[in-house]
């Protein structure tokens, strides 16, 4: 599942294939994702050009020169491709189309632009979702209102997270996995952060120190920060693969090692595995309390 360093590596990939383009042609291939489309979306879509593509939490919001902003959730298993017209000379009567292999199974939405580039959103499983929302309210709209700050933005600090955190009598994992509490941080990226910052995840939020509170602002930040930048590096190397967006290697400290060595030195101790609300935390027993 797609995490906020997923989703912006995946931002940062479309911006140059989009912003400042035309959608010269909309294919909507199905009525609906998790949702239905928007009505008309495909007639929405066509004929205006991208100009900013942002991103709120895992929402990648597409602002369009109509005034309208095309919200698009990858959901559980969305993929977004991009297939350039490479060694096309000259516009084709501005039909591309004709030049770009038929839609693969699960491509729900394709949108070509007026350089030739195609733009794919595949969904096997459809939890995705895209919707269509007035440019200058489109952060109040209900799947975005509620979400807390963005981690990485100047809103969240120790300051704001102790006193979210204060009278928390859930686990530390819990409340940092809460979107109304800090938007878009995931189950690996959580596991990570609690491990550098020596707190254990079945800890109870309220209980931390304003000290050890303060010592997961820049945590969270480093390990968002690390991860968006490997995305970054794969995104030099899409053009040679198959264009696909955001699914990346990267290594993590305690996520998936289930029984390795602590990756502290001297610690010696191994990483364990617990269930908490239906979700793996790991983390070291010895160095996190
Ligand atoms: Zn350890």
């Amino acid at each position: 599942m797609p995490e906020l360093p997923e989703v912006e590596t995946v931002r940062r990939g479309l911006e140059p294939a989009m912003v400042g383009r035309v959608i010269a042609r909309a294919d909507i291939r199905r009525p609906n994702l998790r949702w239905a489309f928007p009505e008309n979306m495909a007639a929405r879509l066509t004929g205006k050009r991208v100009e900013r593509l942002r991103r709120r939490s895992k929402y990648i919001l597409c602002d369009l020169d109509s005034g309208e902003t095309l919200l698009i959730h990858l959901g559980m298993s969305g993929r977004m491709t991009i297939a350039p017209l490479d060694g096309v000379a000259g516009d084709i009567l501005g039909d591309f189309h004709h030049l770009h292999p038929a839609p693969a199974k699960h491509d729900h939405v394709v949108l070509d632009m007026d350089d030739g580039t195609r733009i794919t959103f595949n969904d096997a499983r459809r939890f995705g979702a895209m919707d269509l929302l007035d440019t200058k309210t489109a952060e109040n709209h209900k799947l975005l209102a509620s979400i807390g700050p963005e981690p990485l933005g100047n809103h969240f600090d120790g300051d704001y997270l102790a006193a979210r955190l204060k009278s928390k009598n859930t686990p530390i994992k819990t409340a940092l996995l809460d979107q109304n509490i800090v938007a878009g941080l995931g189950n690996i990226y959580v596991c990570e952060t609690l491990w550098r910052t020596g707190i254990a995840p079945m800890r109870k939020a309220g209980t931390l120190s304003k000290k050890r509170v303060e010592s997961l602002v820049p945590a969270i930040r480093d390990v968002l920060s690390e991860a968006i930048a490997a995305g970054g590096s794969s995104l030099q190397d899409h053009r040679q693969t198959n264009g696909e967006l955001g699914y990346f290697q990267h290594s993590f400290a305690v996520y998936g090692r289930e029984g390795e060595p602590c990756q502290n030195d001297g610690c010696g101790h191994s990483i364990k595995r617990i269930v908490q609300s239906g979700r793996s935390s790991f983390y070291c027993p010895k160095c996190q309390s």
